[in-house]
């Protein structure tokens, strides 16, 4: 199977050389070709599989020729080696949380994948990489962990000083060893633009740069199965799902219309953004118009102005968009708005909405979860055929991650998951970095020089 650029300026690709490379060389991100779809009885197996399993049946679909299939085996069952709850809330609406991994955020499914990934590609062809990576927050600890001690790995993460937690950096920072943290004084976007100019430079190739980001392919693949398992632990014979999905960068969704798109039978996915609304207002009015600089809200690591990964959702859909967010060609709108509902929830909603869970289901939310759990109220009150409907809320995030706001809203604290637990006495590596490329590209040359 081959994977393709979303520019279509650069080769086709096998999975492995997509995924060390991360950013195709036309500025694109990767894509497959084709996906490759489960019978009705290869769905109908799933309902009896454990999540590891079902990630090998999904994955497979995509390494059968690159990696053998025992090997893929002890990547899934390595990678996968904690609980993935679906709480039942109300009818049959559920919230599936994905933050039992070890930085408590959905993140690790695509990052702990990755990197075993990435290291049986490595050590086939004995290579090294440093993988530079942006982070609003989550990312940077799921790479961070997921990649710590690895042998052939390098990695830097860049984070916007202001814009994460102190228990998100310390996710981060605690680590050493190969992991090297730098606190960025600007946004988000600043610091993907950083990394962006690094991987177009090239008198910085000797470094072997890879990226970690949703934008490489070797992420997006694993987020496909989480959908895989929702259905086939709630479905009832011949019953179609709702999903909400909290997006900021589009990666998760992207893994929720692979899915579907490889036959899981998914009604609509609800698009929940924060006020980062550049893709609910493309929904509504067909114009796409990109937000910068991005707008701040309490669900930080959802603070995307312009999501990357929806050049590859329009690319899904028939069209092609620039890396700058420029639509190039028109994708099908029709069939985006079959699949999809797009909305935008603003920092009061989300707090109306965490309150409300609790008060009404004792669902406990953090702020992103709440996004996609107001999204998903938002979409049933519009679809009232749909209320009886299966419907799974994506929770991204472990409360305990945010307990200034739960305290705040619910007047408690939420309890911490085992891996959240000791960080405060844990010494901190971290360097703070200017905002300004010469200033970080002597940094990477000077720590990694030949
Ligand atoms: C990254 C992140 C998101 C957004 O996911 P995308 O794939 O970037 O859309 C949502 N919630 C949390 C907690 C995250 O860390």
């Amino acid at each position: 199977m081959k994977y393709y650029s979303t520019n279509l300026k650069a080769e086709k690709v096998d999975f492995g050389t997509a995924l060390l490379k991360g950013l195709a060389d036309d500025g694109g991100l990767y894509m497959p070709e084709t996906f490759p779809v489960f019978s009705p009885d290869e769905l109908e197996a799933l309902k009896s599989m454990e999540y590891p399993d079902i990630a090998y049946a999904v994955l497979h679909k995509y390494l059968a020729d690159e990696i053998p299939a025992d090997e893929l085996k002890r990547l899934v069952d390595d990678a996968y080696d904690f609980a993935v709850p679906l709480e039942p809330v109300t009818g049959r609406r559920f919230v599936m949380r994905l933050d039992q991994g070890p930085t408590a955020s959905f993140k690790d499914f695509a990052a702990r994948m990755m990197g075993r990934l990435m290291q049986y590609y490595l050590k086939q062809g004995n290579r090294r990489l440093l993988i530079l990576t942006a982070t609003s927050g989550d990312t940077g600890s799921a790479i961070a962990n997921a990649f710590y001690g690895l042998d052939n790995i390098e990695v830097v993460v860049l984070f916007p000083t202001t814009e994460v937690t102190a228990r998100q950096r310390k996710q981060m920072t605690t680590l050493g060893r190969n992991i090297r943290v730098l606190s960025l004084d600007g946004k988000f976007d600043d610091c993907q633009a950083l990394v962006k100019l690094a991987f177009n430079d090239r008198e910085l190739d000797y470094l072997e740069l890879s990226s970690a980001n949703s934008i490489n392919i070797g992420r997006l693949l694993p987020q496909a199965v989480y959908y895989f398992h929702a259905w086939a632990r709630l479905s009832r014979p011949g019953e179609e799902m709702v999903v909400s999905v909290p997006s900021g960068n589009f990666g998760d969704l992207m893994g929720g219309l692979i899915a579907k798109r490889m036959g899981l039978p998914v009604h609509r996915f609800v698009v929940a953004t924060n006020e980062n609304d550049e893709f609910p207002l493309y929904w509504e009015n067909g114009e796409y118009h990109v937000i910068a600089p991005s707008r701040n809200c309490i669900s930080s690591a959802m603070n995307v102005g312009h999501p990357s990964n929806v050049a590859r959702l329009i690319a899904m859909y028939g069209g092609v968009m620039d890396e700058k967010g420029r639509i190039l060609e028109p994708a099908d709108l029709q069939r985006v708005r079959a699949d999809m509902f797009a909305v935008s929830i603003n920092d009061g909603e989300t707090e109306g909405t965490i309150r409300s869970a609790y008060q009404e289901h004792k669902l406990i939310l953090e702020p992103h979860g709440a996004v996609a759990w107001a999204g998903l109220s938002r979409y049933l009150a519009m679809h009232e055929a749909d209320l009886s409907r299966l419907c799974v809320s994506i929770e991204t995030a472990h409360p305990a991650k945010f307990p200034e706001k739960i305290r705040e809203l619910l007047g408690f604290d939420p309890e911490l998951p085992p891996s959240l637990q000791n960080l405060d006495d844990r010494e901190e590596f971290v360097s703070p970095l200017q905002n300004d490329y010469p200033a970080f590209k002597t940094l990477l040359q000077g720590k990694y020089s030949k």
